[in-house]
């Protein structure tokens, strides 16, 4: 196989896809794939319990929290969460640090009033809004944020504080890559296809005091307290994707868990900026060294020109998706949880190689 860095649908770890490929045909004893199975079935409902079990064990999740296996993709809860978390009357704080945050902006805007309370696109979202600038509403109903923007490359470093105001995060491309508190926030919810498994599931993570909050009408199947009094099986849930998920949470606490991920992945990311910033300026990433990313690294040649060679030579070397976003221009490797190191060192190797070559 290849060495992966796609930004998603991307890499799932080797142990967990060659699982799920002895268990096609002959899941669980049940001769039958689990595609196959009801979800009503004992032994799905077994599976399931187990998958948010070992979810709340690698995130030490409290009972305080509902965990949630939804579908429709981080960009249907980006307006699903004003839905439940507000009324119309009501506003939000949202903190617009790059592609995606923007995103969820435009999708909460038909349900509530947004306050973009701080905005980073001044500066080309190359750095984080400062804190100092901002404007925080104490009466607002969330605080929105992206802790990492998966096509510019930044990403928070710390937990915003935020008072008393519960905290919204949409962790799709940083969600499980190290440990994290999760008493500090309100609402996490994160589309799979990056650290989880395949796209078309989001896990969410939702403090049980915010489940009854609104009280406009709404079909039953938007509103997060439904499925959480139906254990995430309102309708059919996406099967496959929670299936693939559980295999791997169980991978991940084979690895050690996220501290032991967390470390991993830090070293990976170091070695990729140690390589980029020492190239003399043949390579370079923009972003603000404090608010560099460990998922994802956009980086441009220093001469454009060179592009197509660079994607060419790369991809005949074994190396998938390192063509950047258009939004952003050059490559771009994401580095999530299912990246081996070894395939970061392929990587820097590669690219010194590409320079001295092209010179
Ligand atoms: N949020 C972030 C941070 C993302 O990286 C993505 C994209 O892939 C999305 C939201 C959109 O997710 P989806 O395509 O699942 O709606």
């Amino acid at each position: 196989r290849v060495w992966n860095f796609s930004a998603g649908p991307a890499a799932l770890p080797q142990a967990v896809l060659e699982r799920a490929q002895r268990e096609m045909l002959d899941w669980n004893g049940s001769g039958a794939s689990v595609m196959e199975q009801s979800h009503r079935g004992k032994r799905f409902i077994e599976m399931a319990a187990r998958a948010e079990a070992d979810l709340r064990s690698l995130l030490a999740v409290s009972a305080d929290y509902a965990v949630l296996f939804l579908q429709g993709g981080a960009t249907q809860h980006f307006a699903q969460i004003p839905m439940n978390l507000a009324d119309a009357g009501d506003s939000a704080d949202y903190i617009v640090s790059g592609h995606w945050s923007e995103k969820a902006v435009s999708e909460a805007a038909p349900y509530l009033r947004v306050n973009v309370a701080a905005s980073g696109e001044a500066g080309h979202y190359l750095a984080l809004p400062p804190r100092e600038s901002w404007q925080l509403d104490p009466q607002a109903a969330y605080v929105h944020y992206t802790p990492n923007e998966t096509i510019h490359g930044v990403e928070f470093h710390d937990i915003p504080e935020v008072g008393a105001v519960p905290l919204v995060a949409d962790m799709s491309s940083n969600i499980l890559s190290e440990p994290l508190d999760v008493s500090r926030f309100g609402l996490i919810y994160a589309g799979a296809q990056k650290n989880i498994g395949p796209s078309g599931l989001v896990v969410m993570i939702i403090r049980r005091d915010l489940l009854q909050r609104a009280g406009r009408p709404m079909a039953r199947i938007f509103r997060y307290a439904e499925h959480a009094a139906h254990d995430s099986m309102l309708n059919t849930p996406n099967t496959w994707g929670w299936y693939l998920a559980g295999l791997t949470f169980q991978w991940l606490q084979e690895q050690g868990g996220v501290a032991a991920i967390g470390e991993r992945n830090r070293a990976k990311a170091e070695l990729l900026y140690r390589s980029i910033d020492g190239s003399g300026g043949y390579y370079r990433n923009p972003v603000e060294p404090s608010a560099r990313s460990r998922m994802n690294v956009p980086f441009t040649l220093h001469d454009a020109a060179l592009d197509a060679a660079f994607l060419k030579e790369s991809e005949t070397a074994g190396l998938l998706a390192l063509k950047g976003h258009k939004a952003v221009g050059g490559m771009r490797a994401s580095l999530y949880n299912a990246v081996p190191p070894e395939a970061v060192q392929v990587l820097t190797a590669f690219m010194r190689d590409f320079a001295q070559r092209h010179g």
